[in-house]
């Protein structure tokens, strides 16, 4: 229980684009519970490895033999609905069809790839790595036989959220609090609040010490385990539910818009409210739960985020 605890009340912290990907996953201690279910050695000589390279530089149209083990490897991980047929010949099943080229199309979006939908090298190399056996996405079968591909969004390890009798929450700022950053802020919960069908609604609580939600500027290390580092690296962070707390690193530039070197605090806000809300890190680049950011920018909730929100509370 004890250690249950304290993994919720790490904060997750939001990096600079250039402090890298890779070290914003590696800062990430939610993301470990991605990584128990890794291939092993014998996983990863059984993948289609070596039928896909002699597939290298197939598309839409082919027939190569092993298209169906490709077919296979992009259901399995929830990017196409297949099943091998047993009555089709293999001919037909080795065809590389419209299906296919979106399915790995949306596989080279997800790894960040050139969406090609062509099998080429970087694609092969991709599938070829070691990695989680959890689907990357959902596939929703539909009664009309159409499906969507729902993914990119993720809730926090253990599915931390606001219980259902809590729809209504308060939010404060500390004493520190710039009170031209606080409009920005406020028009961030109420974006959240439209894209939620104010299942939440979000007021101003009369006192800081009384509001369900936290808000303040803080600066190196400030008590909570999680120092800041100055200007740099680390912007803002937050707690999962029910903890409420965000904190927005004092020694950054901070601006309201898109203002070169600076950071739009409604963007930070929206970002850090989504951690507040129960979501993690997207997939999705364009989203605003994507993990980094860049200055001189502002961004706003994409579908991505809304469904992600409406998925964690069944709205
Ligand atoms: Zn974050
Ligand atoms: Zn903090």
């Amino acid at each position: 229980m004890a250690s249950r605890n304290s993994k919720l009340f790490l904060p997750f912290s939001c990096i600079l684009l250039l402090a890298s990907f890779i070290l914003t996953v590696l800062s990430h201690p939610h993301d470990t519970h991605l990584r128990p279910n890794t291939l092993s050695s014998k996983d990863t000589n059984s993948s289609p490895f070596g039928s896909l390279k002699a597939m290298q530089g197939s598309h839409k149209g082919d027939t190569v033999k092993g298209i169906r083990d490709l077919k296979l490897y992009l259901a399995h991980f929830g990017y196409l609905n297949y099943h091998k047929n047993p009555n089709l010949a293999d001919l037909e099943e080795d065809h590389f069809d419209d299906k296919l080229e979106v399915a790995l199309k949306s596989y080279q979006v997800y790894y960040h790839l050139n969406a090609t939908g062509t099998l080429d090298e970087p694609t092969i190399s991709q599938m070829a790595m070691p990695r989680c056996g959890f689907p990357d996405k959902v596939i929703h079968q539909h009664t009309d036989n159409s499906f969507h591909i729902v993914s990119h969004y993720q809730f926090l390890p253990g599915t931390p959220k606001w219980p259902s009798v809590k729809r209504h929450l308060t939010y404060g700022f500390g004493p520190l609090f710039p009170t031209r950053f606080m409009p920005p802020v406020t028009r961030a919960f109420n974006k959240w609040a439209t894209a939620s069908g104010r299942y939440f609604t979000f007021t101003r609580a009369t006192s800081y010490q009384g509001a369900d939600l936290k808000i303040s500027f803080q600066r190196v290390s400030h008590g909570d385990g999680s120092p800041f580092n100055g200007s740099g690296a680390v912007l803002a962070h937050a707690f999962p539910p029910v903890d409420g707390r965000l904190h927005f690193d004092a020694d950054e530039r901070w601006a309201i818009g898109a203002v070169p070197n600076t950071f739009d605090m409604e963007t930070l806000a929206l970002h850090e409210i989504g951690h507040l809300l129960g979501l993690d890190h997207s997939q999705f680049q364009s989203a605003i739960m994507w993990g980094s950011f860049s200055a001189g920018v502002t961004k706003g909730l994409t579908s991505d985020d809304i469904q992600g929100l409406r998925a964690l509370y069944g709205i």
